[in-house]
């Protein structure tokens, strides 16, 4: 199955807030304090990092009302997939994942040092971030030097395709013991700094579309001018 190298991941300080949940202008009006916290946590964290991404391209065989139905007898389940998908010509499976030692380290101060420990949290959220957006823009420029288009990144847990229905079908999909991520009965992914998403490839797309569209948190969220998982 398909590696692809991981790029050099390069993120600021305010995108370590952001992976925390803080606002960035409002930090830097209140707690200047915090700034310090994120840039000592990115000179400590960016070492531990070991970005992998694992991907799958599959043709699509049928376009049911709730299902997309692919090669390899493979299915993706939802409501979300299948209207975002039904003009793609083909899909690809993607997972990427920072690895498992900035949460360990993240741990490791939870109790000492609760400050730093978020801080590192934050790199860890804004790393695996910063890979997705790279993975889905590296794609993106592949299938326009083929006159094609890509479709917003879907993610399990977006409205519409609910973690339970997508991650077990992604997971069917990738061999994602091939860079040590595991499926939890959860839902969720060891380790936790890791990403699983689907996109589109094909010629016609709604280009309005937006993540924070079908993102649940989008009528409180303050975010949505300055921080979209994944672009768009
Ligand atoms: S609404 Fe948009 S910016 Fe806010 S959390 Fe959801 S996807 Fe992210």
């Amino acid at each position: 199955m398909p590696l692809l190298p991981a790029p050099a991941i390069e993120i600021t300080a305010d995108q370590v807030l952001l992976g925390q949940g803080a606002n960035p202008n409002v930090i830097r009006a209140r707690s200047p304090r915090l700034i310090t916290a994120a840039e000592h946590a990115l000179a400590e964290g960016l070492p531990l990092l070991t970005p992998r991404i694992l991907y799958q391209q599959l043709n699509i065989q049928k376009i049911q009302p709730e299902q997309i139905v692919l090669e390899n007898n493979h299915t993706l389940s939802g409501r979300l997939p299948a209207q975002q998908l039904r003009h793609a010509q083909s899909i690809i499976v993607i997972l990427c994942t920072v690895g498992e030692a900035i949460e360990k380290r993240s741990l490791h101060y939870l109790e000492s040092n609760p400050l730093h420990s978020l801080a590192l949290y934050g790199v860890g959220s804004a790393a695996v971030e910063a890979l997705s957006t790279a993975v889905c823009q590296h794609f993106s420029a592949q299938a326009a030097r083929h006159g094609l288009l890509t479709t917003i990144p879907l993610s399990p847990g977006l409205e519409g395709w609910s973690i339970e229905q997508g991650q077990p079908e992604i997971f069917r999909i990738l061999d994602a013991a091939q860079i040590g991520v595991e499926l939890l009965p959860s839902g969720l992914m060891r380790p936790i700094k890791s990403i699983s998403l689907v996109i589109g490839i094909g010629q016609h797309f709604d280009s309005a579309a937006r993540i924070c569209h079908f993102c649940a948190k989008r009528f409180g969220c303050a975010f949505q001018k300055q921080h979209a998982p994944t672009d768009r």
